[in-house]
């Protein structure tokens, strides 16, 4: 298939129509992507149709359900080439992966003396279940920091990697920069001295193909409705042994082998990771997003973001005054930048009045506002559905605030 982005958006309803009397023009999807008919419409037809619990019911629609439900696990290990179904557990988000492998891993595998190696530019959901483990293991969190672009201070990892570091957990593709990490590079680093890695994949997931055999990743963590799906589901991605060797963190139905009152125990991964009844529904969603994704064709949507990208930097730089913040070598499709005199939600609010959403704030990176000196950015992101005429409409509204601001 061709690579026609009016076709694509003509999927999107949530595209559709006005915002503040102009055209709605979408440039958040870093925060939270549109839902295409595709997803629409599969969650639907669930709904009315098909909708029964999983692994319970011993009636057909239940077992049509489980059988659904199974098959999207399959589906998301396709996603990301993972070499079995049993390698994918369903998870509420991103940040409820990354807990995952905290409270289980975390709390099986570290103890006083260890150390778990973050990096300067983390989302928070990858910061605070490390602090929060690391005070219950004594454990203890190490950062490698940033150079001035937002890229990783590649010399300083060397440095603070040795064999103390048991766990490498670090972002694909950091939201608040773009930055690309060389994730497969570190996976071999983090290996070299014994420590596994676990990839923060929510930003990267839904712009480039993920093959965690190829990564080599122990971890990889990535949210539902990023990648076009539905909120309330995520992925965590685990190799089986690493899997194998965790317990439980939540108990409840359907992570157990037998239970009486003395003693309980568990089911094989992924369901021993999965205590109580699923999000069905979204898991199914989510499966229909990752082919829909994939039917667009990678190298397709690589192209076509990437010159969108080149258009919106170009454009950008034209504006009188605007600093961006994140220009490392390696970058995604995020658009980071402050302005003189207008705060970041000075900007976003008059964006909003042109029909155009972005977002302003610390993108739940904290530390990385601080590195660059700042409060909050003011962050453009795209989508599949993005176009000329929306980065067009950003700029003219970025000219108008240098205007009021200036
Ligand atoms: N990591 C990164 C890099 C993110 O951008 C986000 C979402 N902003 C998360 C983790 C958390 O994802 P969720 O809120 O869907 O759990």
């Amino acid at each position: 298939m061709t690579f026609n982005v009016q076709a694509i958006r003509a999927q999107f309803p949530g595209l559709q129509g006005l915002a503040n009397g102009k055209p709605f023009t979408y440039l958040d999807s870093g925060a939270t992507a549109q839902k295409p008919l595709a997803v629409i419409e599969r969650m639907d037809r669930f709904l009315r149709s098909e909708y029964g619990t999983v692994h319970r019911g011993l009636y057909a629609r239940s077992v049509d359900s489980t059988r659904a439900y199974e098959q999207a696990r399959v589906s998301v290990a396709r996603f990301l080439t993972a070499p079995d179904e049993k390698n994918i557990v369903f998870t509420m988000g991103c940040t409820d992966a990354i807990n995952l492998v905290a409270w289980s891993w975390g709390r099986k595998h570290l103890k006083r003396g260890d150390r778990v190696l973050i990096t300067g530019m983390e989302h928070h959901a990858n910061i605070v279940p490390w602090q929060i483990t690391a005070e219950l293991t004594g454990a203890e969190l190490v950062v490698c920091p940033i150079l001035d672009d937002g890229s990783l201070d590649m010399e300083a990892f060397d440095r603070l990697l040795d064999s103390r570091v048991k766990l490498v957990s670090l972002i694909h593709v950091a939201n608040s920069l773009g930055t690309i990490n060389p994730v497969k590079l570190l996976a071999q680093k983090a290996h070299a001295v014994g420590a596994k890695i676990l990839l923060d994949a929510a930003q990267s997931a839904p712009h480039m193909p993920l093959d965690v055999v190829d990564l080599d990743c122990d971890f990889l963590a990535f949210a539902g409705h990023k990648v076009y799906g539905p909120t309330g589901i995520g992925v965590l991605y685990g190799k089986s042994d690493v899997l194998e060797s965790m317990p439980p963190w939540r108990g409840g139905g359907e992570m157990i082998e037998k239970v009486t009152f003395e003693k309980t125990t568990f089911a094989p991964p992924p369901a021993r990771f999965e205590a109580g009844t699923p999000p069905i529904v979204e898991a199914i969603g989510l499966a229909t997003a990752c082919e829909w994704l994939g039917s667009l064709g990678w190298a397709d949507i690589h192209a076509a973001e990437r010159d969108l990208y080149a258009y919106a930097e170009a454009k950008l730089a034209e504006i009188p005054g605007l600093r961006r913040i994140g220009t490392a070598a390696e970058r995604s499709t995020v658009l980071s930048f402050t302005m003189p005199n207008a705060h970041a939600s000075d900007i976003s609010s008059i964006l909003d009045l042109e029909g155009v959403a972005i977002r302003a704030g610390h993108h739940c990176a904290q530390p990385v506002m601080q590195r660059f000196g700042v409060t909050a950015t003011a962050r453009a992101t795209l989508g599949v559905y993005s176009t000329r005429e929306d980065i067009d409409r950003l700029a003219a509204g970025l000219r108008k605030v240098a205007e009021l601001f200036g």
